[in-house]
């Protein structure tokens, strides 16, 4: 095609001049001589406007009569391309109007499935790949494309080099009960659940690195926020505290939301989302408390009459209420600071002086979203880290390339991963992690 089409966020800067814009019909209205319709073209929508007398006049009383009536019989998702001049119109919601002086039908749409009443969750499901044209979808994935926008921006200006680690993997990063097993010529490869073991290969070699990419769990669960297949930003560096580590999450949640707030402003009015409480994360101090004043917290407010949690006791690990209940309790992001060792990963360092607990921490958002990041301190000690692989059982000859950056001048790092649609839903403000993907995997959903 060798027109030139002008987009609809553009219209703007063609005020008095005729443009041709390719979209797909949203909606339409109008009766008798004049047809409103509902334009989309993935960049804004817009209203464009038919006058039966313009096309008697232009195209003669026969052929302007069956002009207007097709655009008068468009039906919803039809893809047209329509010719007009741009006008401004405060009445309209979209501050400008076009004044159609031609439209051709490029695709027909008969009888689309998803229209303007209600319907169930399953269905839409079903219909994902239509789904996604709707006001609601699109917004969400312009809010994503803002947050994995932003986290580029955010790790460039921080010095960090993007570094990809694999997706085929000879061994599990973490729990190998969730693992996704492949063939791989005879033997066996899984899909990778983290990127962080060979990322901190990548820190010792680039001091500071990060990777973006699908980690695949194994997830029996059915909860909002798991899905099978997700995409996890991961941060490594080395020569870096337990403080400097939170400092450098928070500062990345923060500009993860500014990000949102610059560059999809629309995407959060169309989903209604509170802007000024989303203002105030950024500008409110995320809460530090450590794993056991937690639990502490918890036990003295679980009699309390509008807690609904169990009862833990020191060394227990929270279930999703425990934590929504944490994070309302401060209404900003909460760090949870050194867990257990027992129910955390391997690789994570232990309190000085106090073994039973590691240098980690977990990022809770509020409004009951739960854990968006989890991170810690490496042991970056050789003995220290046999000896816990060795308590632990695990097979040391798979690791022995992570152990090798123990043995090779190693030094104090750690690092975090976020999982980008925790985060997607966390900002839209959306109940259910599986609209924060475009096309989600979970338990019993592996199409569309
Ligand atoms: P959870 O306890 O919520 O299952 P986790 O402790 O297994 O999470 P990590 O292994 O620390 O999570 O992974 C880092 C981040 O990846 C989490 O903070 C979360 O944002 C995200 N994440 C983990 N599991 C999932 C999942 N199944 N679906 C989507 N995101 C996930």
């Amino acid at each position: 095609m060798s027109k030139k089409f002008v987009s609809i966020r553009d219209v703007k800067d063609h005020v008095g001049q005729e443009v041709t814009i390719g979209a797909w019909v949203a909606n339409k209205s109008g009766k008798g001589k004049i047809a409103f319709l509902q334009l989309r073209d993935g960049t804004a929508y817009f209203q464009a406007v038919a006058f039966k007398p313009n096309f008697l006049e232009k195209f003669g009383e026969t052929e302007g009569a069956a002009k207007f009536e097709t655009i008068k019989k468009l039906s919803q998702e039809t893809s047209v391309e329509v010719t007009g001049i741009v006008k401004e119109d405060e009445r309209s919601k979209f501050g400008y109007e076009l004044d159609i002086t031609d439209l051709q039908v490029i695709g027909h749409s008969v009888d689309y499935p998803i229209t303007p009443k209600e319907h169930g969750t399953d269905f839409l499901m079903d219909h994902r790949h239509l789904w996604l044209r709707s006001r609601k979808q699109m917004a969400i994935m312009q809010i994503r494309n803002a947050i994995i926008y932003a986290t580029y921006e955010f790790f460039d200006q921080n010095g960090f080099i993007k570094f990809d680690s694999p997706i085929l993997s000879g061994n599990a990063a973490e729990d190998s009960t969730e693992l996704f097993e492949t063939d791989y010529f005879g033997n066996t490869a899984y899909l990778s659940q983290s990127g962080q073991l060979y990322l901190e290969a990548g820190a010792m070699a680039l001091g500071r690195v990060f990777d973006f990419g699908p980690v695949f769990r194994a997830e029996k669960s059915k909860t909002r926020r798991h899905l099978t297949e997700f995409w996890m930003m991961d941060a490594e560096y080395s020569f870096l505290s337990h403080e400097e580590s939170l400092d450098l999450q928070e500062a990345y949640v923060k500009a993860l939301i500014q990000g949102v707030l610059d560059r999809a402003p629309q995407a959060l009015e169309i989903l209604e989302r509170d802007v000024e409480l989303l203002k105030s994360y950024i500008a409110e101090p995320f809460k530090r408390i450590s794993y056991d004043e937690a639990i502490d917290l918890l036990q003295a407010h679980e009699q309390d009459a509008d807690t609904d949690y169990e009862h833990l006791e020191h060394g227990d690990d929270f279930g999703s209420p425990h934590e929504t209940w944490i994070s309302n309790h401060f209404g900003v992001p909460t760090f949870v600071t050194n867990y257990p060792a027992a129910i955390k990963a391997f690789y994570m360092k232990p309190v000085p002086g106090n073994p039973e607990r590691v240098l980690c921490a977990d990022l809770l958002a509020p409004e009951g979203y739960g854990e968006i990041i989890g991170g810690s301190i490496r042991e970056d000690d050789y003995a220290a880290l046999v000896a816990k692989m060795d308590e632990l059982g695990m097979d040391k000859s798979e690791y022995e390339f992570y152990l090798d950056l123990r043995k090779y001048g190693s030094v104090p790092h750690g690092g975090f991963g976020i999982g980008i649609e925790r985060m997607v839903t966390f900002v839209a403000g959306t109940k259910h992690i599986r609209e924060a993907i475009p096309f989600p995997r979970m338990l019993h959903r592996l199409r569309p």
